[in-house]
């Protein structure tokens, strides 16, 4: 089955950024989508993620700073419309030792009153 370059059909967060299957979407570009995570760690927990699929940070290279750069600039005017006003969290984990589950690119965003938060 042919598929649009940077889109992989069998990912999951490329069907939530195609509409194949529903967000509570925060903010979009042409760049990113963020959306509130289904499972939230924190009383604010959104998932910056990038729309060409990029499995994993293992596979970022030099030529991914304007990206990865643009994704957690986003992470301030997020929070603040989100109404977390006391600081936040931002987490990439990265690979089977890094505890990621889903292979697409995410940056996870957390923030709300403190008891969430262990370390
Ligand atoms: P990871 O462990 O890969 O860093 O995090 C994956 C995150 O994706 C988890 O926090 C999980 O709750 C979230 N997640 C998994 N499936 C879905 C989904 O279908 N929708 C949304 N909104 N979040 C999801």
């Amino acid at each position: 089955m042919s598929h649009e370059p940077g889109h992989d059909p069998n990912c999951l967060f490329c069907k939530i950024v195609a509409g194949q299957i529903p967000s509570k979407k925060v903010y979009e570009d042409e760049q990113v989508l963020v959306f509130h995570d289904i499972h939230p760690w924190a009383p604010v927990h959104v998932l910056i993620i990038p729309k060409q699929h990029i499995a994993t940070m293992a596979e970022v290279t030099r030529e991914h700073a304007p990206l990865l750069g643009h994704m957690n600039a986003l992470v301030p005017e997020l929070m603040k419309q989100l109404g977390v006003t006391n600081g936040f969290r931002t987490v990439m984990n990265t690979g089977p030792d890094g505890g990621q589950e889903v292979y697409h690119l995410h940056l996870h965003a957390m923030g709300g009153p403190r008891p969430w938060l262990k370390g």
